[in-house]
C-alpha cells in the first residue's frame, strides 16, 4: 500500500468525500476545512509538488485550476470569489507532498 495519503485517496484504499473524479484528476473536501468550502484538487498521478513539474503536465496543471472554478461555481461562490492556491515546501507548511490545490472561500479572505 502506497505511504501517500493522497494516493490511498485514489486508489480508494482510505475513504474522502469526493466532490469530482475523472480519470487524471480528483477532488474531495478537506478533512480539516479552514473556511467554508475548503476543497483539494489533485492528479491522481503522484507528483509531490509544482516544483517537479515537467512540460508534459503543462496540461493536466491547468486543467486542476479549470476544475477548481467549476467546483467553486458549483458550491455557488464564483461570484463571492474564492482562492486557488498550491504550497510547495517547508516555508509554505506543505505537509501532504502530493500536489493539491486548495480551493477556499465562501468568506471573506485575508489579503495575500
Ligand atoms: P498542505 O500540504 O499544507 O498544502 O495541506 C494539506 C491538506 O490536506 C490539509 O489542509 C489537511 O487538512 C488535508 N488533509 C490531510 N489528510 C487528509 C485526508 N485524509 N483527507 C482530506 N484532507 C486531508
Ligand atoms: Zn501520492
Amino acid at each position: 500500500m502506497s505511504a501517500c495519503i493522497f494516493c490511498r485517496i485514489v486508489s480508494k484504499a482510505t475513504p474522502a468525500d469526493v466532490v469530482y473524479e475523472d480519470e487524471n484528476v480528483l477532488a474531495f473536501h478537506d478533512i480539516h476545512p479552514k473556511y467554508p468550502v475548503h476543497v483539494l484538487i489533485i492528479p491522481k498521478a503522484h507528483l509531490p509538488f509544482v516544483p517537479e513539474a515537467d512540460v508534459s503536465q503543462d496540461a493536466l496543471l491547468g486543467k486542476l485550476l479549470r476544475i477548481g472554478a467549476q467546483i467553486a461555481a458549483e458550491k455557488g461562490i464564483t461570484k463571492t470569489g474564492f482562492r486557488l492556491l498550491t504550497n510547495a515546501g517547508p516555508h509554505s507548511g506543505q505537509i501532504v507532498h502530493h500536489l493539491h490545490i486548495h480551493l477556499i472561500g465562501g468568506e471573506p479572505l485575508r489579503p495575500l
